[in-house]
């Protein structure tokens, strides 16, 4: 005889708490003073988010956000390979294309940022502070220029590699 399932629709259903297991190593534990400002890149903490507004208040805290502390130590959190014969003819739009993307994001979302742009075998790569930059300059490498885009994010790791490739 099966076991009987009680669980009814409206019972409770244990989910893995997702949220949990990505792990931000550069989160911050704890509460940030408010306003708090980044002395290295000038962003500053208020209403519980990162802006580029400026804080005239010699009250404010100063502590490295996020972005720059992963830049200080080299430490990505994401990283876009742009791989392929076609990166070669067309570097400089390539990196216009992703410093105009950076400049967009990074305006919102001043923790999202471009940390080094380099020369690879068959191309660039790029890395980034955060784990939401690699996947929009991939997206809009595809959007512009078709190829083909692979994206893998390591969970545990909080860590995300993109590989955009085209070969003509
Ligand atoms: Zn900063």
């Amino acid at each position: 005889m099966s076991k009987i399932d009680n669980r009814t629709p409206q019972g409770p259903i244990r989910t893995r708490n997702v949220q949990e297991r990505r792990h931000d190593p550069y989160k911050l534990r704890g509460k940030l003073k408010e306003p708090t400002v980044c002395p290295q890149c000038g962003a500053s903490y208020r209403n519980g988010r990162w802006t580029w507004d400026e804080i005239t208040s010699d009250e404010a805290d100063s502590q490295l956000c996020q972005a720059c502390q992963r830049i200080n130590d080299r430490y990505p959190a994401g990283e876009l390979a742009i791989q392929g014969g076609f990166v070669a003819s067309h570097k400089q739009e390539i990196l216009n294309l992703a410093r105009n993307i950076e400049e967009a994001e990074k305006n919102e979302h001043p923790l999202n940022r471009i940390m080094d742009i380099e020369d690879i075998d068959d191309g660039l790569r790029v890395t980034t502070t955060d784990i939401h930059l690699p996947r929009r300059i991939g997206e809009a490498l595809n959007s512009a220029w078709n190829g083909v885009l692979d994206m893998h994010y390591d969970e545990e790791g909080y860590f995300i590699r993109l590989v955009w490739r085209r070969d003509d």
